[in-house]
């Protein structure tokens, strides 16, 4: 007999839309103002699509996540993760809040001088840093968090030349029964990686180890890991104390608080599944207060919390610009908002919302962004009203990552306005246009003419 051929199994979505037992009807609340600005108005005043920050939101989350730790905690500093949200605006309300700041590269870190901070409050993190950068930081006197060996070895080879003690970290990344298991980034804590920085650091002159780190992942929904890590940068505090008399000054926990947004996969909504600020407070400071470490050397406790600060502080408003039905009877909207608008589509459920009224009525649709490209779409299937062509959607939570990570891609990257607390809007980035990209190119003279 002849051998059957194979033939690839096939995984089909069921569509949704059908009736349950409650019957079809689904009603999804229009948003039709921000803060008393009518979404209508801000799409005319300053263009379609425009991304909106709210300094209130931003400020009362600030204070909601500090408050939590400082009821706890007699000592605690927050530095703002720069690369979850770069703009001036935004890093000088975390900065007028107390915050310092948390930079992974020296454009960020330059970004961080030009906004008046300290260099004493600069954390410097991250894999990347040449020589010339690591020189300029040690006479600035930042906190250098040290990623690797090498990075180690250059240091205190540049430290040999220079008088200004280095004020070093470690990054350190360890297991706290969490998967995947961050081990790109720092030193090992478990396989004795950590320990062994802390004991090359501790037997060199001219550099002071002064804090110990540890970043263990983003968007952890698990409190406990936090515990864990906790517990274990205490347990090096300690035994550094034991063996050196030395005490570490800080214990920065990173960030990677999840937030109310919706993973992609994820069977509950973020709404319902996130941690509270409480949560994670009670978790961290219960490890540092439970440790070995003695309540006069209780260390200033970091924390470089992002999304978690600024996601519902903002909002990615557009317009639907067609309609249409495709070959499988889905319907599909297409908006003007694409994923080089909105890259944290490519792991989150982002909630969009029409921006006006509209009736019962609902339909599974695929909402698609405007680039000629398949994987621009913005939510592969979701009950949604027919909106009409040129009404405006509000996409929400949208206020991490987005205005750093979002990609040029065939057009322009639109304003971005700051809701003030005044009341007033500010335009906080302009949006590009053909001369933004004239002043980057230059075409060599043999080429003018054609
Ligand atoms: C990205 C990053 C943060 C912020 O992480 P969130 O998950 O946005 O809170 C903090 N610390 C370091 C070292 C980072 O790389």
């Amino acid at each position: 007999m002849e051998k059957l051929k194979y033939e690839r199994p096939v995984i089909n979505r069921i569509q949704s839309g059908l009736p349950d037992k409650f019957g079809a009807k689904f009603v999804l609340e229009a948003k039709t103002e921000i803060e008393g600005h009518l979404v209508k108005d801000l799409l005319a005043e300053y263009g379609s699509p425009v991304y909106v920050l709210s300094e209130i939101v931003i400020r009362d989350t600030y204070r909601e996540l500090l408050q939590a730790f400082s009821t706890r905690y007699q000592k605690v500093q927050m530095a703002w993760s720069y690369k979850t949200n770069y703009l001036d605006a935004v890093c000088r309300i975390f900065h007028q809040e107390g915050s310092w700041a948390e930079v992974v590269s020296w454009f960020e870190y330059e970004k961080a001088l030009s906004n008046d901070v300290d260099p004493r409050n600069i954390i410097f993190n991250g894999p990347y840093k040449t020589a010339e950068e690591l020189k300029s930081a040690i006479q600035k006197g930042s906190l250098i968090h040290v990623d690797h060996f090498d990075e180690l070895y250059q240091i205190i080879q540049l430290s040999k030349e220079l008088p200004e003690k280095a004020r070093l970290a470690i990054r350190i990344n360890m297991n706290t029964g969490i998967y995947p298991q961050w081990e790109r980034f720092g030193f090992n804590y478990e396989n004795g990686e950590a320990w062994n920085a802390v004991n090359r650091i501790m037997n060199t002159e001219n550099v002071e180890l002064v804090g110990l780190h540890t970043h263990i992942g983003t968007y952890i929904m698990s409190v406990s890991a936090y515990s864990v890590a906790a517990a274990k940068l205490a347990d090096l505090a300690v035994r550094t104390e034991r063996k050196y008399s030395h005490k570490i000054r800080y214990i920065d926990m990173g960030g990677g608080f999840a937030t109310r947004n919706t993973l992609k996969g994820a069977y509950l909504p973020g709404t319902d599944t996130c941690p509270t600020f409480d949560d994670y407070a009670e978790a961290i400071t219960g490890a540092l207060l439970n440790s070995e470490i003695k309540p006069e050397d209780m260390p200033l406790l970091i924390l470089e919390t992002g999304r978690a600060l600024i996601d519902d502080a903002g909002y990615l408003l557009g317009s639907v610009v067609a309609n249409k039905r495709m070959a499988s009877g889905q319907r599909g909207m297409i908006i003007n908002i694409g994923v080089n608008h909105l890259f944290t589509s490519f792991w989150y459920e982002h909630t969009i919302i029409p921006g006006v009224p509209v009736n019962d009525d609902s339909e599974d649709t695929q909402i698609c962004g405007p680039l000629c490209m398949n994987i621009d779409i913005i939510r592969q299937a979701v009950r949604f009203p027919l909106l009409q062509p040129g009404d405006p959607v509000v996409i929400e939570r949208i206020g991490a990552y987005n205005m750093t990570q979002w990609l040029q891609f065939i057009t322009y990257r639109p304003k971005i306005v700051l809701l003030g607390s005044d009341g007033e809007v500010y335009v906080i980035r302009e949006n590009e246009s053909l001369e933004t990209f004239k002043a980057q190119e230059s075409v060599p003279d043999y080429l003018k003419c054609v």
